[in-house]
């Protein structure tokens, strides 16, 4: 939120990020992931959506995710952004196994104003975001409006809550629960 003394960025650009977590204790997770990131130096976390629980997609042998959308005034450069998300990634745990497998934190670059960006370490917007409705459903909820790429809007693609997209709540109704240290269920 809005840091002390710091005047708003006109420069900024609206950056949409997604998170996951399905290792740990995943909401504690999602909002340390959340502080850091407006506590870092450009970024100005703006906006969350709830908290949903989702079906791991893929390699389906791990536990359920829980998956956020943020969006962040961002005054750094595209480069510095995902210098940032994955500063925060590392020092929340994430060890990098297998692509798709199981993280304790996944922060994803979805959208960055109107920019589009292809280069070996970045694209955006993310490639499979019009795709993925644990990404769709909590962008909806807090973007509806926004045009993804092929047009259609986040309202529009967004499934709503089904078996495997499930709204848990505001993060701050989860962070004080018992959730163990091993995880989400599976
Ligand atoms: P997916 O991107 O399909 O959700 P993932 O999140 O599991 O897969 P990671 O292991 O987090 O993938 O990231 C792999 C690489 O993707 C990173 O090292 C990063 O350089 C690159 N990358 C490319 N575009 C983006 C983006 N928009 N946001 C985050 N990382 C990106
Ligand atoms: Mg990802
Ligand atoms: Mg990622």
């Amino acid at each position: 939120m809005r840091k002390r003394g710091g005047a708003r960025d006109p420069a900024a650009l609206p950056a949409f990020l997604g998170l996951g977590s399905n290792l740990g204790n995943r909401a504690r997770t999602l909002a340390a992931a959340l502080r850091m990131l407006d506590a870092h130096t450009g970024l100005e976390l703006r906006q969350v959506s709830s908290v949903y629980e989702t079906a791991p997609l893929g390699v389906t042998d791990q536990p359920w995710f829980l998956n956020m959308v943020a969006r962040l005034d961002c005054g750094l450069a595209p480069m510095e952004l995902l210098d940032a998300v994955q500063e925060v990634e590392r020092r929340l745990g994430r060890v990098r196994a297998r692509r798709w497998g199981p993280r304790s934190m996944d922060v994803d670059l979805l959208l960055l104003g109107d920019l589009s960006i292809q280069t070996p370490r970045l694209t955006v917007p993310h490639p499979e975001l019009a795709r993925r409705q644990f990404v769709l459903v909590p962008l909806a909820e807090i973007a509806p409006d926004l045009v993804l790429p092929g047009g259609r809007t986040a309202g529009d693609l967004a499934e709503g809550e089904s078996e495997t997209v499930r709204r848990l709540g505001p993060l701050a109704d989860l962070v004080g629960g018992r959730e163990t240290e091993e995880g989400g269920k599976t």
